[in-house]
């Protein structure tokens, strides 16, 4: 076997999550490799928007997870070599109605409560924020420390500088079997490769890598579209998400007409560097069925003339669909599995993997050199189904 076919760690997965772990296990010096069946950023990670938010995130350990990361992701802002469109602006949830301002009250304050930077914003703050709001939205909140990258660039230049540390890098290679004796002998479309240690980062196809050493991993696909908007007027400068789009992401009970509830649409609508903006979002579990669905994306533009009545003159470009890893407690597994030795799943990041990424990356690299982790990982160990019995 040649010497390239040979690391001490093989992540699996070259998405966000796959590429965060494999620059911080080469910068702490590991001799690593990366497997990816496709390009760089080929799967969900190219295919989302680029907020790394605490706004949409559950309060206590989700917030602080996320917390985290934000703040890491400012040390990449240094460290890395290629731009990816790093933008800190905060964030705005804007509310539909008077119960939903009334819940962002509390929200505020629970999250203000735990230390984190949240306003709540009245009629004419939101109005200040963007002309195009309509006149009768009630309010919302905003987070400060909240931010936008392009997801795509960051995962090239995360690999960029993992290279340089010394990764060795594995595009077009689909992994196809693994074994375990000593070591693992990953089997790919690409000839045969062996590891130490294995790190299952292949987000919604973790349970495929999984069935590969008779592991079962609670990961389902979550559908959601997006809408790209053609560049014009800038409409917002920072990213916007309605109330409501918590209510989805937690399966909680949510005011919304039939269409909206069904397809699970919630607004959120990401300004690009380039001027143009990204619509969305549905949330449907409808197997690995990647096609647009019109009647979605037509639910999500009336959404979007709910909160901008003018986005009806607005041109839109394209749309496109992703596959978000969902568990059901809505934390991702990041863990080492205790039945397979050696092995490591760093998935399940649902709508937060781009939010989550780098704090997933940290963690996995003090998981692999057994040190002590920058935030607990208990409440990410993949045990945490098997104790309820979920699978
Ligand atoms: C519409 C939408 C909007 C979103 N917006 C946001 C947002 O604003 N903020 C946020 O934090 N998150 C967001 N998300 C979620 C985020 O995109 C995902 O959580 C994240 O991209 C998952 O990254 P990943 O690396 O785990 O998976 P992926 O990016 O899917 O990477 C997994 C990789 O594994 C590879 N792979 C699979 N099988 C094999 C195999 N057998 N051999 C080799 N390689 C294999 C795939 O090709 C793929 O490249 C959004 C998701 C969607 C769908």
């Amino acid at each position: 076997m040649n010497k390239g076919n040979h690391a001490d760690v093989a992540i699996i997965g070259g998405g966000i999550v796959g590429c965060a772990i494999a620059y911080y296990t080469a910068k702490a010096g590991m001799d690593c490799m990366l497997i990816e069946k496709g390009d760089i950023a080929s799967g969900t990670s190219s295919r989302c928007d680029g907020n790394i938010t605490i706004v949409d995130k559950d309060p206590g350990f989700d917030s602080l997870m996320s917390l985290k990361s934000q703040e890491l992701t400012v040390d990449l802002a240094t460290d890395l070599q290629l731009p990816f469109e790093y933008r800190a602006l905060g964030s705005l949830l804007v509310c539909d109605n008077d119960t939903e301002m009334e819940a962002a009250a509390e929200w505020v304050k629970i999250q203000n409560d735990a230390g984190l930077k949240f306003k709540l914003l009245n009629h004419a703050d939101i109005k200040a924020e963007s002309p195009y709001f309509a006149d009768d939205i009630p309010g919302g909140l905003a987070c400060e420390t909240d931010s936008l990258i392009n997801p795509y660039l960051f995962c090239y230049s995360l690999i960029d500088r993992a290279k340089h540390y010394g990764l060795k890098l594995h595009t077009q290679t689909e992994v196809k079997a693994i074994s375990k004796r000593e070591d693992f002998t990953i089997e790919t479309s690409n000839g045969s490769f062996t590891a130490k240690k294995v790190v299952n980062a292949a987000g919604v196809w973790a349970p495929f890598i999984g069935n590969m050493l008779g592991v079962e991993i609670p990961i389902v696909p979550r559908k959601g579209h997006i809408l790209v908007g053609a560049r014009q007027k800038p409409i917002m400068m920072r990213n916007v998400m309605e109330f409501g789009y918590l209510m989805n992401k937690f399966e909680r009970e949510r005011i919304a007409d039939e269409r909206t509830e069904k397809h699970g649409v919630a607004l959120v609508l990401e300004p690009t560097e380039s001027q143009n903006f990204l619509l969305g979002s549905s949330r449907q579990f409808v197997g690995y069925d990647s096609s647009v669905d019109i009647r979605v994306v037509e639910t999500m533009a009336r959404r979007a003339m709910r909160f901008f009545p003018k986005m009806h003159d607005f041109n839109m470009i394209r749309t496109y669909t992703g596959f978000r890893p969902w568990t059901a407690d809505h934390l991702p597994i990041v863990s080492a599995v205790e039945e397979v030795p050696g092995f490591y799943i760093a998935a399940g990041h649902e709508g937060d993997g781009i939010s989550l990424a780098t704090v997933t990356g940290k963690l996995i690299e003090a998981l692999l050199l057994e040190k002590e982790t920058i935030i607990p990982v208990d409440p990410l160990s993949f045990d945490r189904f098997q104790k309820v019995g979920v699978s």
